[in-house]
């Protein structure tokens, strides 16, 4: 049995979190992997390591120096360091790190300095070898991962390796330079490595015991998903919900390896599985609900759009023209509803491009619908099941939400809504209290 773990930042924040992070290790001997984000904040306004490691680089950008940032990350490790009663010479490691970030010049390379360093301090405290991501992870000219050159350098070099410990969210580009993922890209890091040493679990732990059904600050209380399937977790990750990296899941995907989310200071709790479709048990009708606020609705109406070749295709290369990506497209035999996210639409780009349309398919109206929020009701437990739209939409209707836009998509995975932004919360309590 082999078990890939990654820890994130808050598990890292300092000597006390790093111990529990030990124990967590010792207690399971099969846990194997180590990947480790950098320090993350140890109180509400405390600054991520990580945040500073960027402001290094713009301190040398702008001085040539990255002097006074750098001091705050230095003092932040000799704590951990001391706290720890390592012997580990920290010391010269942070004075070779601050030269080569004053040289670099490079965001990423500075960024991906706090994971190195939690990697060496972790390594030194479990006494497992220390594998730097550089080795191992390798971006191609577009900045994409590439996928066969990783894969073989993770599986050949993890094949005699029994423990290790790996710095989580960078590798190297084409080029040989460092680059990173983007933020919170650690736990693509430990999915690429569980993927390469053909793990039986990736447990990413975290300071929360898994997903919730919605977010907290809108719904008191709401209930943890015990199992949740990879596309769901995409589902809601695309709405928001923020628990793990949204591209973290494709390289576990490939080999079914199923990810569990942990939290590191209530390590007994269960936590979330994020399992293949073949292992899901459904134990709810709807496994969560997420949201997204601010997006704008062009509603299209022509009579007979259906019968008129390339309708929807001219409709769509308008709003390609304007550099604009579609959200959602749901469709009736006379409308076309295009959702775009509010934020991608400059000054005078919704004008432009609503004239353009209306020139180019000269339709009957277009009407455009500002301010929406879209709400995604996501759940394997819906598909071939009656009567799950009609308690949502029950539900909406008793608490008087007036819904703009349905688009539910032929996987039944999800039944997706547009409400105007001020019945946001409300509708989200509304759905959570309809299935809860
Ligand atoms: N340290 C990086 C960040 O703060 C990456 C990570 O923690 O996953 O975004």
């Amino acid at each position: 049995m082999t078990k890939v773990c990654k820890f994130g930042g808050t598990s890292m924040a300092d000597a006390n979190a790093i111990r529990q992070v030990k124990s967590i290790i010792q207690a399971d001997e099969s846990r194997r992997y180590v990947v480790v984000s950098a320090p993350g904040k140890r109180f509400k306004n405390d600054i991520k390591v990580t945040d500073t490691l960027y402001r290094c680089y713009d301190e040398v950008v702008s001085t040539g120096s990255c002097k006074n940032s750098f001091a705050i990350i230095r003092e932040r490790f000799i704590e951990i360091v001391k706290d720890l009663g390592l012997s580990l010479d920290i010391e010269s490691v942070l004075d070779k790190t601050e030269e080569q970030i004053n040289k670099a010049k490079s965001a990423d390379f500075s960024a991906s300095r706090g994971e190195y360093l939690s990697a060496i301090v972790v390594s030194a405290f479990l006494g497992y070898e220390f594998v730097d991501a550089s080795e191992i992870i390798r971006f191609d000219s577009h900045g994409k991962l590439n996928v066969d050159y990783t894969d073989d350098k993770v599986s050949s070099k993890f094949e005699n390796l029994e423990r290790a410990v790996i710095p989580g969210f960078y590798g190297k580009n084409f080029q040989g330079d460092i680059m990173t993922f983007s933020r919170g890209g650690s736990d693509i890091t430990g999915s690429i490595i569980a993927h390469g040493v053909k793990a039986d679990l990736y447990e990413n732990w975290t300071d929360v015991s898994g997903f919730l059904v919605c977010d907290p600050r809108i719904v008191e209380n709401p209930k943890v998903i015990n199992q949740i399937t990879y596309k769901e977790v995409r589902e809601l990750s695309y709405m928001g919900a923020s628990v793990l990296h949204a591209e973290a899941i494709a390289p576990v995907m490939r080999k079914k390896i199923p990810i569990n989310i942990k939290n590191t200071f209530k390590p007994e709790d269960r936590g979330t599985m994020i399992v293949p479709n073949d292992q899901y048990k459904a134990d709810s009708i709807i496994t969560g609900i997420a949201g997204k606020k601010d997006f704008t609705v062009l509603l299209i109406e022509k009579s007979m759009m259906n019968s008129e070749v390339g309708f929807i295709r001219r409709v769509l290369s308008v709003v390609e023209h304007y550099g604009v990506c579609v959200e959602h497209l749901p469709s009736g035999i006379d409308t076309l509803s295009v959702v775009i996210d509010s934020h991608q639409l400059q000054e005078g780009v919704l004008t432009d491009m609503v004239n353009e349309i209306r020139e180019n398919v000269k339709p009957d109206f277009i009407h455009v619908i500002e301010n929406i929020s879209l709400i995604a009701t996501v759940g394997h437990g819906m598909a071939r099941r009656a009567g799950t739209a009609a308690t949502l939409f029950n539900a909406l209707a008793k608490a008087n939400i007036n819904i703009k836009m349905i688009d539910q998509g032929s996987s039944e995975l999800n039944i997706i809504i547009g409400v105007a932004n001020t019945d946001y919360e409300k509708c989200i309590n509304t759905i959570y209290n309809a299935f809860n």
